[in-house]
């Protein structure tokens, strides 16, 4: 495959970027190759621009559930543009948007909308602080909540992949009210939070860990950490910006039954736009400026643009076709990718929820953040040049989950998983 014109970008744009990059895992550096440069996106495909086509598993990091480029976002993203970016002021598409959300999630009794994940996040600890008047916050090893200083603490994503679990530049200070504990260990938690209450805002966690590949939790797990922090006072967030639409309509909190006090949501509900959200109940929520104290805000926070791009995406999969179609393709990619490691003999573990989706190259079973690490990255890297090379665009970590769309064919899944077979065959 001939990548030059992407090799002459990357070496300009690593005199003008950090690595040539504006967000870390996309350099490829943890899987030894040159990172490619995208013209265009159709569908389940983007092209690089040398004019090869990949099948894409990252669609954008999970937001392009309803694959790229679909026509009915883009009629409506640009009617909307033609409209005007951005007004500053309220729109109609907010409130819109809220609804649908809110709809899908009935632990949301308000909301506000931002424009990452990660303001997302930190919006939610702020608030939650403010609510209960208390300064800690629990999170778990390998859990990725944004780039906000207190959050960069034993985090997964780019920061697991490139082993600076705790970032310079994030004050001590900070970081150590931020209290953290083995993802799945509940007696961990119940001992910690037994001798710690009185000082804990909230716990944050993501139902199902997304960014050190995927992790389930275990049975009991999230509904221990439901009990206790009842008990206590504490606040409990889901960090939904990945499984929000994604491990279902109603996220992990639908799939578990599960009702946390706030929620954080990105990624899908901008359908490829920057959009995030967080909210919750009423009572929490009403802190937030300027119905309460607790300050928040963004020039464009509610953009009339975002806001249409995730509403006309959240329409087309707000149907049970949407999610049987995404399931039935995700059960074919899941059978394919077992047979051709169990045929290729490379022992690995294939773990999944709804439609994100990681391979581990490892022969025991993963869990937490230190399971998850036992996996060999050598043989990812290797198994993902060859993957780039037979067309398949993977996320290039190891410890990145990979999404399905409703635009992949079985003629799409079928192509991945003989590559697979290949790809594992010369591992
Ligand atoms: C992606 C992600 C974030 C951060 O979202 P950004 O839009 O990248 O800031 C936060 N939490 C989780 C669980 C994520 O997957």
């Amino acid at each position: 495959m001939k990548i030059n014109k992407s090799k002459a970008l990357y070496k300009k744009a690593c005199r003008l970027m950090p690595m040539g990059v504006n967000s870390p895992v996309r350099a490829f550096r943890a899987v030894g190759g040159s990172p490619l440069f995208i013209s265009k996106a159709k569908g389940s495909k983007i092209f690089d621009v040398d004019g090869n086509a990949y099948i894409d598993y990252v669609l954008s990091w999970g937001p392009m559930i309803v694959g790229h480029a679909h026509p009915a976002v883009v009629k409506a993203i640009k009617s909307a543009v033609e409209k005007g970016t951005s007004y500053g002021a309220p729109c109609p598409q907010e409130i819109e948007l809220a609804e649908l959300v809110m709809k899908a999630y009935p632990s949301i009794e308000k909301l506000r909308m931002v424009s990452s994940g990660t303001e997302a996040t930190m919006s939610a600890i702020r608030v939650a602080r403010g609510f209960t008047k208390r300064d800690k916050v629990v999170k778990f090893e390998g859990c990725y909540h944004g780039h906000s200083d207190g959050l960069l603490v034993k985090a997964g994503s780019g920061a697991m992949t490139f082993g600076v679990p705790d970032s310079p530049g994030v004050p001590a200070d900070y970081a150590k009210n931020t209290l953290t504990l083995p993802y799945n260990d509940a007696k961990a938690f119940t001992s910690l939070i037994k001798k710690e209450w009185r000082s804990i805002a909230c716990v944050i966690v993501e139902p199902v860990v997304g960014n050190i590949g995927c992790v389930l939790p275990k049975p009991g797990f999230l509904e221990t950490l439901r009990e206790v922090t009842v008990k206590h006072g504490i606040v409990l967030i889901f960090d939904e910006v990945m499984t929000g639409f994604r491990v279902a309509y109603g996220g992990a909190q639908k799939k578990f039954g599960i009702k946390p006090d706030l929620t954080c949501l990105g990624k899908v509900i901008g359908g490829g736009l920057p959009v995030g959200a967080y909210g919750g109940r009423n009572e929490i929520m009403s802190m937030v400026a300027p119905e309460g104290p607790v300050y928040q805000a963004g020039t464009l926070s509610g953009n009339p643009v975002a806001m249409t791009a995730g509403i006309e995406t959240l329409r087309i999969i707000n149907n049970k076709d949407a999610y049987k179609k995404l399931e039935k393709s995700m059960q074919q990619l899941e059978e394919g990718l077992r047979d051709a490691a169990a045929k290729a003999k490379v022992p690995t573990r294939f773990y999944r929820a709804g439609t994100m989706f990681c391979t581990y190259f490892t022969d025991s079973e993963v869990y937490d953040y230190e399971t998850a690490k036992l996996a060999d990255t050598a043989k990812f890297g290797r198994f993902f040049i060859n993957m780039l090379n037979r067309g398949i665009y993977l996320a290039p970590s190891q410890f990145e989950a990979g999404f399905m769309s409703l635009a992949h064919t079985a003629s799409d899944i079928d192509k991945t998983v003989s590559a697979a077979f290949d790809s594992l065959k010369k591992n």
